[in-house]
């Protein structure tokens, strides 16, 4: 009998048809085909039909494998492309940030200009390329003119616009200029433009055949950068110093060449600033010791190294002491007594001043009120308060609070300031100067006659005393000149009530003719050097000098 669930099977060695039930893995029953053959036979075919189920099975088994093998190999690679596509978006992003990188390490974010160290490298590339061909290079280094007040007065913000004006400025004077065909022509020549930070620039002309040309391109920087900036609401005009270095005469390493570049920058400052200068070796010497004072002027008070000397000012009539002046002496530890001549120029230049002025005013306080025994009543010291801005150095505070803690009047002080201060200065300085006056010290005005300050300033500023500039003595007996002007500023300081003191008087002669013009008192190496305070109490005893 055939069942429909049976599965007919040849079997042709055997000559045998089987019935299988796949269901119940067993053969249902068989036909033979030719011949009966025996019950052995049978056994046999029932172990093939076995073998016969579990292939099959196994079968299934590998197709259900593979089909769900696929499925992951299909999950898998969705995985992956997804990782790809991540991996990509990171690898982008990645070149992107190194990009800002690369050019944050070589260019100024502020200005977009080539930074120092791009400028150094391409510096150093341009020296080897220059030794090569036996040519001349030159570097440019600029700095912006009282940058600093523009920062100060109108904010870093307001700075950074003007820096980003005067960087475009040059930008496209460098991009006119790159034809420089008013420049000696040797082959087209590479200037690279970079800010150094701050309000420091600088140019490398490359390709340079005599150093004219360098020259020539700061002239004509002096002509271009210099503008009016609209920064926001405020109106700003700059000017440029410029220092020149020259490859090689100033120096072989791109380190050297900036270094005097810099150093013929700061030249071009101390000399009116607006202009450019070239560095010379001399400039080298003076910058260098500049450089060394400095270094050493921050330690100095610390240590203790200051000393004050005290120079006597006499009454011409009866050439009685009147007062002092404290000058400054530095006891340096290797170059021995240093002249105020040396270091207070570098002080001045930067907030060390401020220390100075403070420790001078303290010490001559202390120093005048040992003086003040009964009978020195009126004895009184001066002291020279100098550097730019008093008004900002928060002086007047300082002084009270002095006078206060050492316990002195403030009538036994003189203040003793140059009219470059009050040229360099403003009504400010003026009220600062009213602030003084109004704490009871006396004021008088150094070094008269050479800052050519406006006679007017005489009127606004409570000055009590006019000390004649010491070159107008000096000259006094040989020049007629110089005889006219003492005269003059005699006459007027008195008819506007102003006490007359001649500064370096060093001859008999000198002294006759002060004296005799109604100079009221004198000060001068004829009287006596300044000396240390021990001594200037040995002269105080003598009746007079
Ligand atoms: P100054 O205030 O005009 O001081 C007078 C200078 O002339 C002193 O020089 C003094 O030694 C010098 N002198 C006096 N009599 C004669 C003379 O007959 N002939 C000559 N050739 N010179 C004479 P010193 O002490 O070298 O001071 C130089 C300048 O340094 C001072 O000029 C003053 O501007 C500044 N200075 C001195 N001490 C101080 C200080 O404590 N603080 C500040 N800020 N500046 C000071
Ligand atoms: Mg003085
Ligand atoms: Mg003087």
């Amino acid at each position: 009998m055939h069942e429909p669930d049976c599965k007919a099977l040849l079997d042709r060695c055997n000559e045998l048809e089987l019935y299988l039930d796949e269901t119940r893995r067993e053969i249902q029953y068989y036909k033979n085909i030719a011949s009966v053959a025996g019950h052995k036979r049978l056994k046999e075919v029932e172990e093939l039909s076995n073998l016969i189920f579990l292939r099959k099975q196994a079968e299934k088994a590998l197709e259900k494998a593979r089909d769900e093998l696929e499925d992951k190999v299909k999950e898998r690679t969705r995985e992956l492309v997804s990782i790809n596509n991540q991996l990509r978006k990171e690898i982008e992003e990645r070149k992107k940030v190194e990009k800002e990188i690369r050019y944050l390490a070589f260019y100024d974010s502020l200005t977009g200009l080539a930074n120092r160290r791009l400028f150094m490298d391409r510096l150093s590339e341009a020296i080897k390329r220059a030794v090569r061909k036996r040519n001349r290079l030159a570097l440019l280094f600029l700095d912006l003119d009282h940058f600093k007040r523009v920062n100060d007065t109108l904010g870093h913000q307001t700075g950074d616009l003007l820096l980003q004006g005067v960087a475009e400025n040059i930008r496209r004077f460098v991009r006119k200029s790159d034809s420089v065909t008013w420049l000696t022509p040797l082959k087209k020549k590479e200037l690279l433009v970079a800010r150094f930070g701050g309000d420091e620039f600088s140019i490398l002309i490359s390709d340079i055949r005599e150093p004219d040309d360098a020259a020539r391109v700061a002239r004509r920087l002096l002509n271009n950068i210099p503008a009016t900036y609209q920064l926001d609401s405020h109106e700003v005009s700059v000017t440029t110093s410029i220092g020149i270095s020259v490859f090689p005469e100033d120096g072989h390493t791109a380190e050297d060449l900036l270094k005097h570049a810099d150093m013929a920058m700061y030249h071009a400052k101390t000399s009116g600033r607006n202009t450019y200068q070239f560095f010379t070796e001399t400039m080298n010497q003076i910058v260098l010791e500049r450089f060394l004072i400095e270094r050493d002027l921050k330690k100095a008070l610390e240590n203790g190294e200051f000393i004050l000397y005290y120079q006597p000012k006499l009454r011409l009539s009866d050439k009685k002491i009147t007062s002092a002046e404290a000058l400054i002496r530095w006891n340096h530890p290797r170059q021995g007594m240093v002249p105020p001549g040396k270091f207070i120029p570098v002080a001045e230049d930067s907030k060390i001043i401020i220390d100075i002025n403070r420790w001078v005013f303290k010490e001559a306080c202390r120093q005048v009120k040992q003086w003040k025994t009964p009978g020195r009543d009126d004895l009184s010291v001066s002291v020279n308060l100098s550097g730019y801005k008093l008004n900002s150095q928060n002086i007047v505070n300082y002084l009270e609070a002095t006078l206060i803690s050492v316990g002195v009047d403030s009538k036994n002080i003189e203040i003793e300031i140059t009219e470059n201060i009050l040229l360099k200065g403003s009504k400010e300085t003026i009220s600062t100067f009213n602030a003084i006056k109004s704490l009871g010290f006396k004021l008088a005005m150094d070094d008269f006659g050479t800052g050519y300050s406006s006679l007017s300033y005489l009127t606004s500023f409570p000055v009590d005393t006019l000390k004649i500039d010491r070159s107008f003595v000096m000259n006094a007996m040989s020049e007629q000149n110089n005889q006219v002007i003492i005269k003059a500023i005699i006459a007027m300081g008195h008819s506007l009530g102003k006490k007359i003191v001649a500064e370096g008087i060093e001859t008999e002669d000198q002294y006759h003719f002060l004296k005799e013009c109604g100079c009221d008192e004198g000060q001068g190496f004829f009287f006596h050097h300044p000396v240390p305070a021990d001594e200037f109490e040995k002269l105080l005893t003598r009746d007079s000098l």
